[in-house]
């Protein structure tokens, strides 16, 4: 069977071989086993039903919530000759009446719905009157209410099919699982363990950056104007921005669509069209805008804004270099984002778990813009897939035009800080205390008599704001999500307070910060300090602080 499935392979889709994890979900398909197959954007996963459904009699029902998606596949199919087709509500009902008699009679192969189908009495019935041999969940995270794109309409689909007389076998295919959307599909689509299939998730293609400290949408310009026969993908936050930028990079002769949910359904459709037949080469868009879309050349993909987690980041990203040639991830990030980001969570209708699972995620997608390691590496760690792969080399982290500079006194004086507020304040109160702002809410909280109150005056409050989610991306504080997220003490604070670790932290090689000058009454502080924060850890007050490095600080 196998054997025939390669031929199918090679006849139908011209390929030789198949891909890492396609034939494990094949085998198990033709064995009428179920299957969870998750894969990376371009990883191949419609392949994994497509050729079980040309090896097996019956037919395969497609449910893609890609309504824009489902006349390219079925397109594809047509062209090399296979019996396919799709009934949606872009059809007349004439025309659904026709394919519904068609896919009675069994002449079709393949057949793509949307899970509003499942509502119509009419299209079950027919269901259960033909051989389906398999049914396919495409984009399976929107069945998850873990899932970043949850769809409740989607998710009754699985009851509707469990419901079918001849419960045919199941495929659930995403990009993007975390290990909650995984139990939960196996649990829904009846699939154990073993037929779980991971592919690595690593896109060796692609070159993740991330840009601070420079103006957007001059950075923007300049990167489109150098790469401006190449299609590349921008993405930002709201739609403002988008028209925003679209005026801009249209006033500077550029060739570039929009795409926003708040354009007719015609001016959306006309722009897609542009820029998937690359009559303009940049499409500046909101998230509306890519889900199925099938463009493989797109050649960057640019962030103008912070996403809201991983699983948005990674598939946004993600469409670029479909193709497999080296493309660019880049991110913008500016920590005015977070707000915007936080301000969406409170302002939804989420309930206040969902909520504070989503202020868990974002603190992810902040982590990822702070940290240090290389970043396919932070994504595949996220994604906890187990592929150890190796540093990619080539990412914004791992190349080298950084420099690592020693934070620890800096960060011993910020842990200190959060201490001494009792852990129970967040980012932007806790750099205004360091700052010794004399904000109406620091004295009316008594932070003004604080030892640490004014500790690291040398700094802007934005670059305090910044250092403390660095050390909270490397675990040195925690940052608890909630209405107010709460800064404590991470697990390797303590090292740190103690003296036995250091922090190092990257900055660019050309803005390299000049160290800060310290008042002189910080020598009594840190005297104290180190006096309470040895009482409060255990530890002899010497070994806080070395005299070393209080002479340097004081001097
Ligand atoms: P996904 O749905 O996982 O994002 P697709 O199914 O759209 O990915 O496939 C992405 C691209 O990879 C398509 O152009 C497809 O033809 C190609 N592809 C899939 N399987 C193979 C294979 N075994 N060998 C070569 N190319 C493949
Ligand atoms: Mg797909």
């Amino acid at each position: 069977m196998l054997q025939e499935a390669r031929n199918v392979l090679k006849t139908y889709f011209g390929y030789d071989d198949f891909r890492k994890g396609q034939v494990t979900v094949i085998e198990q398909t033709i064995e009428e086993k179920n299957s969870l197959a998750i894969m990376p954007t371009g990883g191949g996963k419609s392949i994994c039903y497509q050729v079980p459904g040309l090896v097996t009699s019956g037919t395969t029902l497609v449910i893609s919530p890609l309504i824009s998606l489902m006349k390219d596949q079925v397109d594809a199919l047509t062209s090399l000759g296979i019996a396919a087709t799709y009934i949606n509500s872009s059809l007349s009902n004439e025309e659904q009446r026709e394919r519904l008699n068609a896919l009675r009679q069994g002449r079709y192969k393949f057949i793509y719905v949307a899970p509003e189908r499942f509502d119509s009495e009419g299209f079950l019935r027919t269901l259960d009157s033909i051989t389906l041999s398999t049914i396919a969940f495409d984009e399976a995270h929107c069945i998850s209410q873990w899932g970043h794109d949850f769809r409740p309409s989607y998710r009754t689909v699985v009851e509707r099919v469990k419901q079918l007389s001849n419960l045919p076998t199941l495929i659930g295919l995403t990009a993007t699982a975390t290990d909650e959307v995984i139990r939960d599909l196996q649990q829904l689509l009846n699939v154990n363990d073993a037929q779980v299939v991971k592919t690595g998730f690593a896109r060796d293609n692609l070159t993740f950056q991330i840009v601070k400290g420079q103006s957007r949408s001059a950075y923007i310009e300049d990167y489109v104007r150098l790469r401006k026969d190449e299609p590349g993908i921008i993405y930002a936050i709201t739609r403002k921005q988008v028209d925003q930028l679209h005026f801009s990079l249209k006033e500077k002769g550029l060739n570039v669509s929009k795409y926003h949910a708040g354009m007719s359904e015609l001016a959306r459709k006309e722009a897609q069209n542009a820029f998937i037949q690359d009559d303009t080469t940049v499409m500046v868009a909101t998230n509306a805008f890519g889900m199925g879309i099938d463009k493989s050349n797109v050649r960057y993909v640019i962030h103008y804004a912070l996403p809201k987690n991983l699983e948005s980041y990674y598939q946004e990203a993600g469409r670029a270099g479909r193709d497999g040639a080296p493309s660019d991830c880049i991110l913008l990030f500016s920590g005015q984002d977070i707000h915007t980001q936080k301000y969406l969570i409170e302002q939804s209708e989420m309930v206040e778990d969902k909520k504070r699972q989503e202020y868990g995620k974002l603190q992810a997608m902040i982590n990822y813009c702070h940290t240090d390691q290389c970043l396919q590496q932070y994504i595949l760690d996220y994604f906890d897939d187990e592929t150890d792969a190796e540093d990619c080399g080539k990412c914004s982290n791992c190349k080298d035009d950084t420099d690592k500079v020693d934070r620890t006194k800096e960060a011993q004086m910020v842990l200190s800080c959060v201490k001494r507020m009792g852990e129970r304040f967040g980012a932007s109160i806790t750099a205004k205390v360091l700052k010794g702002s004399s904000d109406r809410k620091v004295k009316q909280f008594g932070f003004d008599r604080l030892s640490t109150y004014g500790l690291l005056s040398g700094y802007t409050e934005k670059e305090l704001v910044q250092f403390i989610h660095f050390l909270v991306a490397e675990n040195f504080l925690v940052s608890e999500e909630g209405r107010f997220p709460v800064l404590r003490l991470g697990k390797r604070a303590v090292d740190v307070l103690k003296g036995t670790a250091p922090v190092m932290m990257q900055v660019a090689k050309v803005e390299k910060k000049k160290s800060t000058d310290y008042d002189g009454t910080l020598f009594e502080k840190l005297r104290t300090l180190r006096k309470e924060l040895a009482d409060s850890h255990g530890v002899p007050p010497y070994v806080v602080f070395s005299d070393k490095s209080l002479t340097e600080m004081a001097s």
